[in-house]
């Protein structure tokens, strides 16, 4: 069974921005435009001279009308009190990291598909529906936990539909399209809720008499490719709810990890850290051995109970050395030992992000 997932976070930006800065909770918030240097200190969209589009808004925001790529200057009519915040990509590209983190320690395989959003497959996560819903809980669970921030989830046979499914029910949605129900969910929906079916591709189906998925799955396909080209034939797929393609991992094709289930449960902190030292230093000869370079150091924690944590740090940079992995893996276990008292019956250290090391990181080692 294929079970794909994707995750989408609620309002990513102003998300991120409202957690930052908790007074702004429940208020219409702005990110985007340009704003002057002299206006910066005040988020009073009424003091700035507007220009630029809206990135992204909250949901309060949204409320008035104001959507995303609409132009700051209608916004400030919609809404004239709403707070106008800078676009901090610095900041967002950090959070995507850490939030892909935690994906990445849910799937057999991620595909990160913008900033805030990726596949996970999980097929051979869950057995069956039922599972597969609990698991998507789950992850949404522990990214609230951990980062604070809300997202919406589609789960369903494929990506095309689990996309359709996480865009279904926002904010903080989730939406399970089991293998037999496809074409019940997909038939009803407007044609403009596939992917990449833009206002355009809508309104020449509408003028066909198209306006439901339903009509599109229904109608003759050599009329679509007369139309559309390849495209027509690959629309008229997706209408049936069929989609073959694979969650592809861009550019981490490898990880590599060691694990050490101890004798006697432990929770001794000298134990856990020459532990994660020595997992840190197997996982180094490993790597270097075969000539890669790291981004991702990550542990797993098993707990006496047989509840497992994993934490993951990604980098913006590739790492060779070993006292990266090592401060980096009993920083992690720092944080997941600190918060549990409970006894621990495994440790283990992963690098992932693994490329080869090309000439020039060969110079520096
Ligand atoms: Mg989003």
């Amino acid at each position: 069974m294929k079970v794909i997932l994707h995750l989408d976070m609620d309002s990513f930006f102003s998300a991120v921005e409202v957690r930052e800065n908790p007074d702004l909770k429940g208020l219409p918030v702005i990110v985007g435009g340009e704003i002057r240097a002299k206006e910066k200190e005040s988020t009073d969209i009424k003091e700035k001279r507007v220009r630029g589009v809206v990135s992204t808004c909250s949901y309060e925001a949204r409320e008035y009308g104001i959507h995303s790529a609409m132009a700051l200057s209608k916004a400030y009519e919609l809404c004239p009190d709403a707070k106008l915040l800078p676009v901090n990509m610095a900041l967002y590209k950090r959070v995507s990291r850490e939030i892909m983190d935690i994906l990445r320690m849910h799937a057999d395989k991620i595909e990160q598909v913008s900033i805030d959003e990726a596949f996970l497959d999980i097929s051979t996560r869950v057995n069956d529906w039922n599972e597969a819903r609990d698991y998507a809980l789950m992850v949404k669970k522990e990214v609230l936990k951990i980062e604070g921030l809300t997202c919406s989830v589609g789960v369903a046979p494929n990506k095309t539909i689990a996309k359709i499914a996480s865009e279904f029910v926002k904010p903080d949605g989730l939406t399970v399209v089991e293998d037999g129900r496809v074409m019940d969910f997909l038939a009803p929906l407007d044609v403009s809720r596939i992917p990449g079916v833009g206002p355009k591709t809508a309104e020449m189906l509408k003028k066909r008499g198209i306006e439901k998925i339903r009509q599109l799955a229904d109608c003759n396909v050599q009329m679509l490719v007369a139309k559309f080209g390849k495209y027509g034939s690959r629309l008229h797929t997706h209408a049936n709810g069929i989609d073959e393609s694979e969650v592809e991992e861009e550019w981490e094709r490898k990880s590599l990890s060691r694990e050490r289930t101890f004798a006697v449960d432990t929770k001794d902190v000298s134990v856990l850290n020459t532990c994660v030292d020595e997992l840190s230093g197997e996982v180094y000869n490993a790597i270097k051995k075969e000539g890669f370079v790291f981004k991702t150091v990550a542990i797993k924690v098993k707990f006496e109970d047989f509840a497992v944590q994993t934490r993951a740090k990604t980098m913006g940079i590739a790492h060779s050395d070993l006292y990266t992995i090592k401060r980096i893996a009993n920083d992690l276990m720092a944080k997941v030992t600190g918060k549990e008292g409970k006894k621990i019956r495994l440790v283990g250290v992963r690098v992932s992000h693994l490329t080869l090391m090309d000439d020039k990181q060969m110079r520096l080692v």
